[in-house]
């Protein structure tokens, strides 16, 4: 069997494309430009990188993007204090704070103070908290468990009554993902690095999702035929070949597990371009139900 490719680079440019008509809309009927601000703190390449990519989509499909700076030697106060003022400006529909932050501050306080209506990376604990809340609905979902449920939602894969199983349970992906499946009514069974007998719980998965940050990690004898594999990890590889020196792969076997899945996403081009995508989504919300509360 070959697998479906489930492409997420194609879907994301659709997405933002309706976004893009959305930030019109909003703006023609209330004379509202969305605008995300994002907060680096430090100059970690790779943090950096996304930032950029972040406020550049941002402005691609019309709203404003506001970037804040912070040097990696900032005390937790004065990065507090800036997001509460970012929270007090009626511009600022959507808070970014740009993770890993530095090791002298802790992320749970400064996650805290955005205020959950401009939450749009749904990383406020409180947010957090409530996707496992029967019957509440979060203000903002994470956008990566986000990004990997509208790949499925929007490529007709059912997830209800389905068995679904999460490699990975990090607060920023693996979990809140495993509890965004259980509200679709999935069964859901979640691994980790003491998991025993990893190879029998993957097998049973009829959506497999891998969130582990191990290059190639999940093989085809770890996936049950006719599997949806979702492919969340983003890993460096050396390759003399590329002229980065480098390339990017993820916690998949492609090349196997393809032979096997029903549908798989690649990486690059699958997750990654959804998780931007479903920020921007999350912002143009955010704006809306802000322009709605006057
Ligand atoms: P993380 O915080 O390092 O968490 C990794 C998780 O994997 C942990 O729960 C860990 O278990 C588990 N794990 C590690 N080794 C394992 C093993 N051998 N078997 C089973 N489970 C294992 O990573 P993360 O932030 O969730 O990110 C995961 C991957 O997704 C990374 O490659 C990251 O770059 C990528 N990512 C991609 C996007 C995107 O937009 N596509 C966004 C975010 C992250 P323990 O809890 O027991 O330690």
């Amino acid at each position: 069997m070959k697998a479906r490719i489930l492409d997420g680079a194609a879907l994301a440019a659709r997405i933002r494309e309706e976004i893009k008509q959305g930030v019109k809309e909003l703006h023609a009927s209330r004379g509202i430009i969305p605008g995300l601000a994002t907060v680096l703190i430090g100059n970690n390449p790779a943090s950096v990188t996304y930032v950029r990519n972040k406020r550049k989509a941002c402005e691609e499909v019309g709203m404003r993007s506001f970037g804040y700076e912070l040097p990696a030697g900032a005390s937790e106060a004065e990065v507090i204090a800036l997001i509460e003022t970012l929270g007090a400006r009626a511009d600022v529909h959507g808070i970014l704070v740009q993770l890993p932050l530095p090791p002298h501050m802790d992320a749970d306080r400064v996650l805290s103070a955005i205020p959950l209506h401009k939450d749009v990376d749904g990383f406020n604990p409180i947010n957090l908290g409530m996707l496992g809340v029967k019957g509440k609905q979060a203000p903002f979902a994470p956008c990566t468990p986000q990004g990997c449920i509208e790949l499925l939602l929007r490529n007709d894969i059912p997830i209800c009554g389905r068995r679904a199983v999460v490699l990975g349970r990090s607060a920023v992906v693996g979990l809140p993902l495993a509890l965004m499946l259980l509200a679709r009514d999935a069964t859901v069974t979640v691994c980790h690095s003491r998991t025993t007998n990893l190879a029998s719980v993957t097998r049973e998965a009829e959506i497999l999702i891998a969130a582990i940050g191990k290059p190639r990690f999940v093989t085809a004898d770890m996936v049950r035929p006719g599997a949806v594999v979702i492919d969340v990890g983003i890993n460096r590889i050396e390759d003399p070949k590329h002229p980065k020196g480098y390339r990017l792969v993820g916690d998949v076997d492609f090349d196997e597990v393809s032979e096997v899945a029903s549908a798989i996403t690649p990486v690059p081009g699958g997750v990654g371009p959804m998780t931007v995508a479903m920020l921007l989504r999350n912002t143009l919300i955010a704006a809306q139900r802000q322009s709605e509360r006057g």
